[in-house]
């Protein structure tokens, strides 16, 4: 199939792309290259050895997406393109709203001028918040306490209203838990903006001696050892993912949780990423961060039934892929420079 990838130069995007080459598609990506790195395109054809068609626009202008669909005979699109800033959001609120969601309905137009039935739509575990855990697809979703959240379970209902009328539109709503990790290559990964919000970039960092530690947020979760737990998901696993949802798609809304089904505390990721990589991660605990949940992970029965999908990885995978890209990006990043 030929899938519009919007922003597949993006962390999750760029790891999704690879998947889908490999499993036989032709990917077109859309970027506005606004978080994201035009050489990770080459990169991915690098690992692929695949060519790649890039857009370099952004998918709240019309006419520019318009073209993409005037040009190509798209058979699908998954839409990643978003800003993903939790703290942001509720800064720039305005600028969270207009890209998020004016980007889901400019592509969501798209597909109806142009009779595209599949969509595949990035959400997030955030939609549940304070939920008893695992969390369930069919669970009531909570309000999110930040724009960001507020996008993704917008887009979400907004798309469910569309397929309600429109009845061969085929839409797979993804709610990721906590990706982490990179290519095995050690040629893509994440690169976060300035100083990482999210702790496997923290944890990557102090590794390399950036940062002198890693502040651990809360000691007294009503956990097993205080410390808020996650679901960490290899990043392939969920690109993986993607590409066994397009591939499933049927009528209507249909919604997937992806995670390993698997609990992880803070503690327990420093204990395995020394372990993995051989490496210190000095740390301290300090006050809780605002707006966080004690627990996180899921109920991926669905996943596993209806899209024939597990993932393949576990924390070790999840900590030596993350380390690996970390020492690359920064080595080629220091040759760059010189
Ligand atoms: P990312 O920032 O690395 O990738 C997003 C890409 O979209 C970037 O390349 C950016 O340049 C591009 N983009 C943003 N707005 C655009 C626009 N208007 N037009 C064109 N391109 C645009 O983020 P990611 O971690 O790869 O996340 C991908 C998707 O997954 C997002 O929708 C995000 O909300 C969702 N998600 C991410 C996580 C996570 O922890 N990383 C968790 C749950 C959901
Ligand atoms: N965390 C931490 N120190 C950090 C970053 C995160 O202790 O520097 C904790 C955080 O409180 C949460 C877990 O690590 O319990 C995962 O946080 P992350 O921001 O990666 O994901 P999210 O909270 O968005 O699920």
């Amino acid at each position: 199939m030929m899938i519009l990838v919007t922003g597949g130069a993006g962390y999750i995007g760029s790891h999704t792309c690879i998947a889908l080459l490999e499993a036989g598609h032709t990917v077109i990506v859309a970027d506005n290259l606004c978080n994201s790195k035009v050489e990770t395109i080459d990169k991915i054809k690098q690992i692929t050895n695949r060519e790649i068609i890039f857009y370099h626009i952004d998918v709240t202008d019309q006419t520019a997406v318009d073209t993409i669909f005037l040009n190509h005979s798209i058979d699908g699109i998954i839409h990643f393109a978003a800003l993903k800033a939790v703290g942001e959001s509720v800064e720039e609120p305005l600028n969270y709203y207009c890209n998020n969601i004016v980007g889901t309905l400019i592509l969501a137009k798209a597909c109806e001028k142009f009779g595209v039935k599949r969509f595949v739509f990035s959400s997030s575990a955030t939609v549940y918040g304070e939920n008893e855990v695992p969390f369930v697809e069919t669970m009531k979703l909570q309000p999110t306490t930040n724009p960001y959240g507020e996008t993704k379970a917008m887009s979400e209902r907004i798309l469910t209203d569309i397929a309600k009328v429109n009845q061969e539109f085929s839409v797979s709503i993804l709610r990721y838990f906590n990706p982490v990790g990179a290519h095995e290559s050690g040629l893509i990964g994440e690169v976060p903006n300035g100083i990482p919000s999210n702790l496997m970039p923290y944890v990557t960092q102090v590794a390399k001696g950036k940062i002198k530690h890693l502040r651990v947020f809360g000691d007294d979760y009503s956990t097993l050892d205080g410390t808020g737990i996650r679901d960490y998901i290899h990043v392939m696993d969920l690109a993986e993912g993607h590409v066994a949802a397009l591939n499933k798609l049927k009528a209507g809304v249909h919604v997937y949780n992806l995670g390993t089904g698997e609990g992880t505390s803070v503690l327990e990721l420093i204990k395995a990423f020394e372990k993995a990589n051989g490496v210190e991660i000095p740390f301290e605990i300090v006050d809780r961060r605002q707006g966080d949940i004690a627990e996180c992970y899921a109920d991926v029965s669905k996943a596993k039934q209806e899209l024939n999908w597990t993932v393949k990885r576990g924390l070790v995978e999840m900590c030596r892929d993350a380390w690996r890209f970390e020492k690359n990006y920064r080595a080629s990043d220091m040759l760059i420079k010189h």
